[in-house]
């Protein structure tokens, strides 16, 4: 049994309140959502960061970034929505399997950049 809970909802080992499934990735909501619309989109391969994608992993992160721009709308984010993907210590990355952050909703989100 893996011992990465992002690995573990995608084998179906512990719940997750999922939005979209393919052969190469997986979205559902966050856990803790910090607005409105916030849901997590994965490949379903284990990546550990967005430091050790390579050539190899173009397809699938395609995949992701497609996906999280469609199911955006479909959750509501028709007027924009930032997309997060944090890595390692300094960038405050807490799950170690490779994921893009959606966040959106009907108000304008804080400046952060
Ligand atoms: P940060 O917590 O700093 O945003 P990450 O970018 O690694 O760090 O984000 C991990 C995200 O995964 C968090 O937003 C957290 O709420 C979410 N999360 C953790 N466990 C689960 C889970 N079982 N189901 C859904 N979301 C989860």
């Amino acid at each position: 049994m893996s011992d990465c809970i992002f690995c573990r909802i995608v084998a179906g080992e512990i719940p997750a309140k999922k939005i979209y499934e393919d052969e190469l990735v997986l979205a559902f909501h966050d856990i803790n959502p910090i607005a409105p619309v916030h849901f997590l989109v994965i490949p379903k391969i284990h990546v550990a960061s967005m430091a050790e994608l390579g050539p190899e992993h173009e397809a699938v992160m395609g995949r992701v970034m497609s996906v999280a721009g469609k199911l955006a709308h479909e959750q509501g984010a028709t007027d924009g929505f930032r997309t997060i993907i944090n890595t390692g210590r300094v960038g405050r990355q807490e799950v170690y399997h490779l994921h893009v952050h959606v966040v959106g909703g009907p108000e304008v989100l804080p400046a952060m950049l």
